[in-house]
Order: C-alpha cells, then structure tokens, then sequence
C-alpha cells in the first residue's frame, strides 16, 4: 500500500474524516487523545477495497466471516471509558476483529494485548498495523473469553463481542482498580457496562447504553 492509499482521495480523504470527528464530538466524545487517534486512523484501510467509500459513515461494516467492524462512535466511547481512569499500561483486547479498535487503542496505552479466535482476521490485521507502524500490540489466536493468562493481570480490558454474561477469566485478570469495558447480554438485548475493580473481591458495574455487537463465541477458526 502506497502513501496515496493510506492517506486516502475523495470519500476516504483527509476532509470526509474530519466530518466524522466533528460528528463524535456532536455525539458527546470529550477524550481529546481518543478523537485524535480516531483522526489518525484511516479506518479505509480496515475494509475491502468495495466498501472503502463507506469507511467514514458512522455505521458497522461486514469484515467477513459473518463479522462486522466496530461503528466509529462505538470504538471512541469504549475507548473514552477505558481510558477515564487515567493512564494504562496493559491492556487486553478481546476480538482483534478488523484491527481498526485495535489501531486506535494501540496509540492510547502502553502495551495491547489482543486475542481474535478467527485466524485469518487476525492475520490481516496484523499487517495493516504493521503497515501504520503500531509495535506495542501483541496478537494471540484464541478463545479470548479464557483471556490471556500468561499477560494478565491487565489494567484495562476491552470486549469486542457480547458475551451473556461477564467470563470469570475476565474478572479475575483484571487488576485491582483496573476497568473492564464489555458488551453484554443475547437476543433480547445488550448493555455496555464499564465494572471497576475495587479491590480483591470487590466489582463495581455501571450500565453505560444499549448496544449491538457480535456474540462472544467459544472456540477458534483457522
Ligand atoms: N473492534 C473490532 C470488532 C470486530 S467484531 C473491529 O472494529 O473490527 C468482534 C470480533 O470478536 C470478531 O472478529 C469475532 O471473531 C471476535 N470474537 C468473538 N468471540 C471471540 C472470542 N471468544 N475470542 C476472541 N475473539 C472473539
């Protein structure tokens, strides 16, 4: 991919990017940095080459294999959430996905630890982050509900994919005064939840909005 594609022409240019920063900000993202990593990140390059015109509509996108691509505001308020605790030095992201979260989370923490448990999306993944020159991420093929044990614990957790309820791995690779953000719930609906850890034993849930995401499924693909 040459500088002409990264940077982007007509519907993926540098202007059609600014009006979906200025429509985050109108839907109340305040996080300067989360808005300027989402500025700098060509979400063009996260799809097929036939739907990069549609890269900068605030909507989810197919990726193949019945998966879509996080809606930009989605990925900007996950991000602001995990984020409003102050710095974090490991995180882990569940579902790599598309890697566009990925990308933008990777310029906001220190270390990113991502698992995707289909292999073919995470490979893709990887080279469009090599391509940005994002180093501090590290990708692992599996089933991220378990988490990622040999990293844990993690200072922030963050969940592409709605499980029905919070895994217990999850729980407990969460560090003391670490925040989780995850999508939850089925087919009858689902809440994003911010859960700080207080201490030991103790999880304090808030309920943020009503969302839509894919289910976390168990198991991987190759
Ligand atoms: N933020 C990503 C979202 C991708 S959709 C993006 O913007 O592209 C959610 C992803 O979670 C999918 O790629 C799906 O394969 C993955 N996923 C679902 N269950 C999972 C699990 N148990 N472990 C790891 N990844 C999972």
């Amino acid at each position: 991919m040459n500088n002409i594609q990264l940077e982007g022409i007509g519907m993926t240019s540098r202007r059609t990017r600014e009006r979906l920063i200025n429509r985050l900000r109108e839907q109340g993202i305040r996080d300067e940095a989360v808005l300027e990593a989402m500025r700098a990140t060509p979400r063009h390059i996260f799809v097929d080459e036939a739907l990069a015109h549609r890269a900068y509509e605030d909507s989810a996108l197919p990726i193949g294999f019945n998966q879509t691509i996080s809606q930009p505001y989605i990925v900007a308020r996950m991000s602001e959430l995990l984020l409003a605790g102050g710095p974090l030095k490991r995180v882990l992201e569940v579902g790599t996905g598309s890697g566009f979260q990925t990308a933008v989370l990777a310029q906001l923490v220190d270390n990113l630890c991502s698992v995707e448990r289909i292999r073919p999306l995470q490979e893709k993944a990887r080279t469009r982050l090599q391509m940005l020159a994002l180093r501090n991420v590290q990708y692992l093929h599996s089933d991220g509900g378990m988490g990622w044990p040999a990293k844990a614990p993690f200072d922030g957790i963050l969940s592409a994919a709605a499980p029905e309820q919070v895994p217990a791995e999850l729980l407990a690779q969460l560090a003391v005064g670490g925040r989780m953000v995850i999508p939850v719930g089925g087919s009858r609906g689902q809440q994003l939840k911010l859960i700080c850890r207080r201490d030991e034993n103790n999880y304090e849930t808030e309920v943020i909005e009503g969302v839509h995401f894919v289910p976390l499924l168990s198991g991987t693909l190759r």
